[in-house]
């Protein structure tokens, strides 16, 4: 059975909403540093770096390494 045009949609809108909303610890790690620079240089933060931010929220293994890499910035 084929899916209707508007199980379609949805699909699709669950994956945008995922990728916009969503990353994972290897993704933040890839981006920490640049998140850094960026609070660093007080720099406004691109959408991208707010992903970070939000995974920071949800992760307490990624808040701990980020705080171990504040703590070696100052
Ligand atoms: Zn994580």
């Amino acid at each position: 059975m084929k899916p209707t045009r508007e199980q379609l949609r949805d699909l699709l809108q669950q994956v945008a909403a995922t990728q916009a909303e969503e990353i994972d610890c290897e993704e933040f790690l890839a981006r920490v540093a640049t998140y850094l620079e960026k609070l660093r240089a007080e720099e406004t933060l691109a959408s991208e770096l707010s992903q970070v931010a939000q995974h920071l929220r949800v992760c307490p293994n990624c808040s701990e390494e980020f705080e171990a890499l504040l703590a070696s910035f100052e």
